[in-house]
């Protein structure tokens, strides 16, 4: 068996992928795989949005779209038939991140779009984030309606819209590129200037949240008529004025940036599960690679534990596989490691790189609706990719301006709801994970507590490690 002693390994920069490695990308065609979130206000109409798409581009059956209306139309609740659309269809799952929270997908030109779980209408929070902590882009649906947009945005002293919240939270999340679909466009006549007023108030609010105005596009759409989803308005009034230029929702999806395939760093792999199958061996884990690529052969060092394991077997849905790489979502069986070991939460990494065992870091959050404020010393469950740790904020660091990520004000004295900030912490035992700029997937967190979630950010720092 062997065993590594290196707490950090080599530094990342001296990492040199293998020629073998390079070589796995040219193989295959497929798709560029995009993980995405669709947020927005309740009842701004994103059910009925992605189940039009679904239906669309015929994901959704006929005959189950009939029955779906059918049952919806009993319930009293006609308009909900695309909603409820969502809820079936999802032949295919991928394994691993997307595993627990993936409704859908479908593709676009370029794109295959995996749809992340579509928010239930209460405890909203809770559900979106564990879409949006996997999302790399977002669909924020406003509804154009005349009240319905300003509701969204929590206009006339309303409870906060929820616009605003959603935005800032997959902003916070590290997602940065953003389609805004402007829905419900029948309701206002397919109005331009009602489209123009809508985009004049979002751009300096999303600029403020920390969206580039590069990476945010708007869509004129209307969900229920299905104009401007998959294929250019057909409405006179539509048609008049916007010519297309920017093309349908569709067309604005495809042209969003897939997650680069991080081949060219070591090899990691979160643990999403434990798999027990006779072809896999007795020490086989199931999850995504987050980057680099390995091969029957390779060595892979198990974290926490640090032992160091050979890949004796690959499989994807059930089919062995001979290497997997960045975006894979794979099953691998180890040999010389005891299954005891593999847990999940934990990573299996290259054996000179390691994944940090990180006992103290520095997370950029946002918190949300807070009962209480947060004061240093505050007591939280910390999420990161598939690990949960009880852990203490150990210090706040400063407010900071989310658009610019300054300090605003240094070491405040508690933190209350809906601030951007810097803090500090600790978890009980070391947690997995590394720098959000370095590794998306291993630098998303999530602070919980009592069954509430009190903020979402990213690692901005490891400050000590086990
Ligand atoms: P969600 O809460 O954001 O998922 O919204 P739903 O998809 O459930 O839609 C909320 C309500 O808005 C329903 O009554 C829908 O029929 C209605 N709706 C959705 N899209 C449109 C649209 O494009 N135009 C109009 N007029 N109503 C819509």
């Amino acid at each position: 068996r062997l065993q590594s002693t290196s707490n950090k390994g080599l530094p990342l920069e001296s990492y040199k992928p293998e020629p073998w490695m390079m070589h796995l990308g040219s193989k295959t065609a497929e798709k560029s795989l995009l993980n995405l979130v669709v947020v927005g206000h309740v009842d701004a109409g994103k059910s009925t949005l992605m189940g039009r798409i679904l239906y669309s581009l015929g994901r959704v059956s006929h005959k189950e779209m009939h029955k779906n209306t059918k049952e919806a139309n009993e319930m009293g609740k006609g308009s909900f038939a695309y909603a409820w659309a969502l809820d079936e269809g999802v032949e295919e799952r991928a394994r691993g991140v997307t595993i627990t929270v993936a409704v859908a997908h479908f593709e676009t030109a370029k794109l295959r779009v995996v749809l992340l779980d579509a928010p239930g209408h209460k405890d909203f929070v809770p559900n979106m984030i564990s879409g949006a902590s996997q999302a790399d882009a977002a669909v924020l649906v406003v509804d154009a309606a005349e009240g319905g947009f300003e509701a969204g945005m929590g206009a006339e002293g309303r409870e906060s819209g929820q616009t605003r919240e959603h935005a800032q939270l997959v902003r916070s999340l590290g997602v940065s590129q953003l389609v805004v679909a402007v829905n419900k466009m029948d309701e206002v006549q397919y109005s331009q200037e009602r489209f123009e007023e809508i985009k004049r108030i979002l751009t300096p609010f999303l600029r403020h949240c920390g969206f580039r105005d590069s990476s945010v596009s708007y869509v004129p759409v209307s969900a229920i008529a299905g104009e401007n989803l998959v294929s250019t308005p057909s409405d006179e009034l539509f048609r008049a004025w916007y010519t297309g230029k920017d093309g349908t929702l569709l067309d604005a999806l495809n042209r969003l940036e897939p997650p680069e395939r991080d081949i060219a760093k070591p090899f990691r792999l979160a643990v999403a599960e434990v798999v027990r199958s006779r072809s896999l061996g007795s020490a086989a884990a199931g999850g995504k690679v987050e980057s680099g690529a390995i091969k029957i052969g390779s060595k892979v060092m198990v974290m926490p534990s640090r032992e160091v394991g050979v890949v004796k077997s690959l499989e994807q849905d059930g089919k062995a596989l001979q290497a997997a790489r960045a975006g894979d979502g794979v099953d691998i069986g180890l040999q010389g490691v005891d299954a005891g070991v593999i847990v999940p939460g934990g990573v299996l990494c290259h054996p000179d790189y390691p994944v940090p065992i990180a006992t103290r870091f520095e997370l950029r959050i946002l918190t949300l609706k807070l009962a209480f404020p947060m004061l240093p010393g505050a007591q939280v469950v910390v999420h990161a990719h598939h690990a949960k740790e009880p852990g203490t904020v150990t210090n706040l660091t400063a407010l900071i301006d989310a658009k610019t990520g300054q300090a605003v004000k240094r070491s405040p004295r508690c933190l209350t709801s809906n601030q951007s900030a810097l803090v500090e912490v600790a978890p009980e035992r070391g947690l997995c994970v590394q720098e959000y700029i370095k590794f998306r997937g291993l630098g998303r967190v999530v602070l919980r507590s009592e069954g509430r979630t009190l903020a979402v950010g990213i690692i901005t720092r490891i400050i000590s490690y086990q």
